[in-house]
């Protein structure tokens, strides 16, 4: 096995703390939706720019959008499994790329 760079060291070091953490990991996008509610008297109908904002996570799933809507109460843990989804995607492509220049290099 060939040796492991400082760069693909942290990576997995990091990507380890993730996967065994106890925060969840989520695999969507964030997306804010702006609404009115229809009371006369919001100041939602004085025009789209006091609409309200609604957070819905997407993710597609076999080629297709799905979407749910997060409840206000659940955002912020929402965001952190999304977040950590993210950042595990990002480290896994650090040391997925590692071994990209060991094709071909010497003999088996
Ligand atoms: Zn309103």
């Amino acid at each position: 096995m060939a040796l492991k760079s400082a760069k693909e060291r942290t990576a997995r070091a990091r990507l380890r703390q993730i996967m065994n953490g106890s925060r969840g990991i989520l695999r969507a996008n964030l997306v804010p939706m702006k609404r009115y509610c229809g009371t006369a008297t919001c100041r939602c109908a004085k025009g789209k720019r006091y609409w309200h904002i609604s957070w819905y996570a997407s993710q597609s799933q076999h080629g297709k959008m799905r979407m749910k809507s997060i409840p206000p109460k659940q955002l912020d843990e929402i965001r952190d499994w999304a977040k950590s989804y993210q950042e595990a995607r990002r480290l896994l492509a650090i040391v997925g790329d590692e071994r990209w220049k060991e094709i071909g290099r010497g003999k088996a």
